[in-house]
């Protein structure tokens, strides 16, 4: 499809819902393309933020295309925590202890970490992060750590043939990103990007939508 067309489905469900389609911004997730791709699909277009899911992959790729902005998305092992200082966003905070690593390292390198919270709402056992009771508590010591700015809230949808039934899903991110007066609502993929724009999505992380041939 390419990421012209996922720009375009993006524009249409902002204009749809009545939003400014500058009001979401795309994160091209690049996990499994090279640099070369990288730069042949995405960086042509422009200066679009890269999502990486895992550190060793990453870490060559950021080497060597200069100036982007990258974010992680993947699940991330406290061990890995002083590996992802240099990402301008971490979307996948999933839990205290991880916090708590990521502030300290952070603030070791006299450093302050932009992250959102991750939030299991399909409550899927084998899906990270904090459920939504637990999250009044783990937003309130979040934003007690120092070395993190915790901007928002991200979700990672249950995966579905039919992106109508994941909607009340985003609507509930939105609901509690207001709710605590954050930002930022990460949500929507290749398949179901449309629905979190109608929901508030703020940013929108798309991969397979961009690399897939047409
Ligand atoms: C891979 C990945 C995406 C992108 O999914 P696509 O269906 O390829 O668009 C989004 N979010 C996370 C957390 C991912 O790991």
């Amino acid at each position: 499809m390419g990421l012209a067309k996922v720009l375009q489905r993006i524009e249409q469900a902002a204009r749809r819902a009545g939003r400014d389609p500058a009001s979401v911004r795309l994160v091209a997730v690049t996990k499994g393309h090279s640099p070369q791709e990288i730069r042949q699909q995405v960086l042509v277009y422009g200066n679009y933020p890269l999502g990486e899911s895992r550190v060793q992959e990453a870490l060559p790729k950021m080497a060597e295309l200069e100036g982007v902005e990258w974010h992680f998305i993947g699940p991330l092992q406290r061990n890995k925590a002083k590996f992802v200082l240099d990402f301008a966003l971490i979307h996948s905070v999933d839990s205290l202890r991880l916090a708590q690593t990521l502030d300290q390292k952070a603030r070791e390198k006299g450093r302050v970490l932009p992250i959102l919270a991750e939030v299991n709402l399909g409550r899927e056992p084998q899906k990270h992060g904090f459920l939504e009771e637990e999250l009044p508590e783990a937003i309130a010591q979040l934003r007690a750590l120092e070395g993190l700015e915790l901007r928002g809230l991200m979700t990672v949808a249950p995966y579905t043939e039919e992106p109508q039934t994941v909607r009340p899903v985003f609507a509930q991110l939105s609901r509690l990103a207001d709710r605590y007066g954050l930002p930022e609502r990460s949500m929507g993929m290749s398949g179901d990007l449309e629905v979190a724009v109608q929901e508030g999505a703020t940013l929108v992380r798309v991969g397979t939508a961009i690399f897939e041939p047409d």
